[in-house]
């Protein structure tokens, strides 16, 4: 969030400084551990019609905002497909009336779609054998996270942003308007904010990176199952991330090795191809969550404006926040934030004690 904004900042003629805590990988952030699926309608199911919202505007400018870069960025909408073994039927129902009162809901967002056995062949032709059944929702989404990551920082570079590295900064460290110092503050710091927002909490995620040669899929999947519900998303050159556990828990230590089995057998029973795969990498993270997992704007002073709890959704909503953001600091209301519903706390006349 804070590379996207520190880059539109700076293109809109402002100076801007930017202080990162880790480096320029991106490691210390979820943004780099992150599946990046765009997949609001399938994300229904677990959020607020809000976040869907916003992930539908930034399913469109997502395009925009990558091909201003001038750094290659893999993006695709080929959409989501949804599997389930056939034990677990009632958790497709379950879902299915949930992506219905969505659709029902928002009745723009492009509605699922039932696959049968012949569309699946069609769709997805690994997935043939095990699968005579899913759902298909079109036009979602994903983009390639690290290469983002790796464009924002060749876009802040060009934009003459001035970047300091392992830079760990509070709000509290700047005079917001004397001499030498800022105008203005953004504070993206993911759960780094928790001792100035203490609502926020980080809720841990375990991902493995394979690379699988053997398994070609189009498109991000997600099996559903009452346990083991695990998502597979393909990266290009048959890198696929699979994921991830949600626990309510800040432990930031490696992946258990339950956890690891779980979450690389749920893929097998996918996928046989993935017996052969070469695991990359199993990564842990916390993301960045408040209380109702929602995100929000918060003023901590006139000038001086939090953006945090994106939650599983940073990739998901950035693009809306990040619209939202600048309409509010330009103009002091934003049609964007009232149409998202998104919550602003405090106002620049009145902040927040933080
Ligand atoms: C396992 C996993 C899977 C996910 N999958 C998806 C997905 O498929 N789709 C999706 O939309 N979202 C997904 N997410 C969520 C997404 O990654 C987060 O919502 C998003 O990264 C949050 O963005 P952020 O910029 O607020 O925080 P972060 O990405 O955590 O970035 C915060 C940055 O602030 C820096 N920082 C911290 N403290 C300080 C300080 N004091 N001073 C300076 N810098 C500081 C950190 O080093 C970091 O670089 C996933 C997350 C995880 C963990």
């Amino acid at each position: 969030m804070g590379r996207l904004l520190a880059l539109a900042l700076a293109r809109l003629g402002h100076r801007v400084q930017l202080h990162e805590a880790g480096a320029t990988d991106g490691s210390g952030a979820a943004a780099r551990v992150a599946a990046a699926m765009l997949a609001p309608l399938a994300e229904s199911a677990v959020t607020d019609l809000s976040v869907v919202r916003m992930g539908q505007h930034s399913l469109e400018r997502w395009p925009q905002l990558i091909a201003e870069l001038g750094m290659p960025v893999f993006f695709q909408q080929q959409g989501t497909l949804i599997v389930w073994h056939r034990q677990d039927q009632s958790e497709a129902e379950r879902l299915k009336r949930h992506l219905d009162r969505t659709a029902a809901a928002l009745p723009e967002l492009p509605p699922a779609q039932i696959l049968t056995a012949p569309l699946m062949a069609e769709r997805e032709p690994d997935l043939a054998s095990r699968f005579d059944q899913g759902f298909f929702l079109p036009g979602e989404g994903q983009l390639d996270n690290r290469a983002l990551l790796t464009a924002l920082l060749h876009g802040l570079r060009e934009a003459g942003v001035q970047m300091h590295w392992h830079s760990p900064r509070r709000p509290e460290d700047f005079e917001l308007g004397h001499a030498g110092q800022p105008d203005g503050l953004f504070d993206c710091r993911g759960l780094g904010a928790q001792q100035q927002w203490r609502q926020l909490r980080g809720v841990r995620g375990e991902v493995a990176r394979v690379h699988a040669p053997e398994v070609h899929l189009q498109r991000p999947l997600r099996l559903m199952h009452p346990r083991y519900p695990i998502y597979i998303a393909p990266k290009p050159d048959h890198v696929f991330v699979i994921g991830a556990t949600e626990i309510e828990s800040e432990d930031r230590s490696p992946a258990s090795m339950r956890s690891t089995l779980e979450l690389l057998s749920a893929a097998y029973s996918v996928h046989s191809g993935f017996a052969e795969a070469r695991v990359l990498e199993i990564a842990t993270q916390l993301r960045p969550t408040l209380p109702d997992n929602l995100p929000a704007l918060r003023w901590l002073g006139p000038r001086s404006l939090q953006i945090n709890g994106l939650y599983r959704h940073g990739f998901l909503i950035a693009p809306a926040m990040l619209d939202a953001t600048l309409e509010l600091w330009q103009d002091g209301h934003s049609l964007h934030a009232e149409r998202f519903q998104l919550r602003i706390e405090g106002a620049a006349s009145a902040p927040l004690p933080a």
